[in-house]
């Protein structure tokens, strides 16, 4: 199982929808790009949307038909299937992994927590030891080096950095 996720800290002009907004073009372009490999590899796939019916879903329409016809700022989605799927959550066990997922994305991020995390960083999207399917969002006031494991592996690929601990993963 390949994951993807996008933390993204609010700030003064980046909040509410927006900020979901944000995430979830983040994790459709990466998703697409991770589509585009595997098409490259002659395993030609698409991608299926499936949102969690709930507060958002009304607006997620709106975002993926306009991700479509706009692109997204790094290209074009191409891989992906023409209309987002929405389901229950409680019904779905996808989407209560990737609930648990999103959870332990908080928990790291929000907590500094690696509990959960650290059993499965190495799911997230990645080729040649750099992580392509997790990315962090600071505000535009953060200061110095984030040693978080989406920043730090950028500068350090293979290694996943202080925040999950020698113990969780068996390495830096
Ligand atoms: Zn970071």
């Amino acid at each position: 199982m390949i994951l993807f996720a996008a933390a993204v800290e609010k700030s003064a002009s980046l909040y509410g929808e927006d900020a979901v907004s944000h995430a979830t073009e983040q994790i459709l372009s990466r998703f697409d790009r991770f589509l585009s490999r595997r098409n490259d590899q002659n395993d030609p796939q698409r991608g299926l949307l499936v949102f969690a019916e709930g507060r958002f879903d009304k607006r997620a329409k709106i975002w993926v038909r306009e991700f479509r016809q706009l692109g997204t700022r790094w290209g074009v989605l191409r891989n992906l299937s023409d209309i987002p799927y929405f389901a229950s959550v409680k019904e779905t066990r996808l989407l209560q992994l990737a609930d648990f997922v999103a959870h332990s994305v908080f928990l790291l991020y929000e907590r500094r927590d690696p509990t959960f995390i650290a059993k499965f960083i190495h799911r997230f999207d990645q080729r040649d030891g750099t992580i392509h399917g997790l990315r962090h969002f600071r505000t535009e006031t953060a200061v110095g080096l984030c040693e978080c494991p989406a920043c730090y592996n950028w500068n350090h690929p293979g290694r996943y950095g202080p925040w999950l601990g020698l113990a969780a993963t068996g390495q830096d």
